[in-house]
Order: C-alpha cells, then sequence, then structure tokens
C-alpha cells in the first residue's frame, strides 16, 4: 500500500478556512487554572466585545460583556467621585494607554465571571460575561 500517510482524510477536522470556534467558557476557565499569566488583553471593543489572548496555547478567547464595574482596592474609603467616568470608560482608558498591564486577576465562567486587573492604576474591573467564546486562530 503505498502512500498511505498521504492519503486525504474524508473527514476534515479544521475547515482551512474558517478557524474552528467553540463556545462556552471552558477553555478559557482551563487557561485561567493552568497559565493564568498566559492570557493577556488582545483587544477591546466596548461595550460589549473583550478578547484575550493565551499566549500558552495560541487560542483567543472572546467574551461578550453585559457589564463592566470597577473598583480601587486602596486609596481612602471616600467614594469616587460618581458620574464622572464608567467603569467601561475607564477601562478603555487603561487598555489605551496601557493594555499591556491589564491582566486577568480571577474567573468564574460558571458565574459569568472574569476580573481583570491593572498593574499600572492597580484597579480592578469585574466583568459580567454573558457569552464566551474560543478560536483556534
Ligand atoms: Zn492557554
Ligand atoms: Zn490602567
Amino acid at each position: 500500500m503505498p502512500g498511505a500517510e498521504a492519503m486525504p482524510t474524508s473527514r476534515v477536522l479544521r475547515d482551512p478556512v474558517m478557524s474552528p470556534t467553540y463556545g462556552g467558557g471552558a477553555f478559557l476557565q482551563q487557561c485561567f487554572s493552568s497559565h493564568r499569566l498566559s492570557l493577556s488583553l488582545r483587544k477591546l471593543v466596548l461595550p460589549e466585545r473583550v478578547m484575550l489572548r493565551c499566549s500558552a496555547c495560541h487560542l483567543l478567547h472572546r467574551l461578550t460583556v453585559r457589564s463592566v464595574a470597577t473598583k480601587r482596592p486602596t486609596q481612602t474609603q471616600t467614594a469616587e467621585v460618581p458620574g464622572t467616568q464608567s467603569a467601561a470608560d475607564l477601562l478603555a482608558q487603561c487598555s489605551t494607554a496601557h493594555q499591556a498591564a491589564l491582566g486577568v486577576r480571577d474567573m468564574d465562567v460558571s458565574q459569568d465571571f472574569v476580573g481583570l486587573r491593572c498593574a499600572e492604576c492597580r484597579r480592578m474591573y469585574d466583568l459580567d460575561v454573558s457569552a464566551f467564546e474560543t478560536h483556534q486562530p
């Protein structure tokens, strides 16, 4: 039997044009549990799109965000000036000014929760996520 290796497989698992997409947050949770430092913010399209990239497994995780909340752990207890900037605005500023400083600090996909942290301003962001998708580029 010549060229058994070269036989074209009838079942194409990977579409050559469209990269595979997986719904659900299992992949992201797995990345977070095994190598959370490899997750970084790839792209932010507010109000509802956040893209995380895993440099360890080269997966792209796309989140559909329902809402963004922010808090600043240090500083005084006096509330920040309300109403000036929304959490989404602040997150957008972080991603513009120092995107590399934004990392994933916590996550629980079963709770639709992803927590980001900006190492530059030490601000924490809580994302309420309505959908998780993972792309294999
Ligand atoms: Zn990963
Ligand atoms: Zn920041």
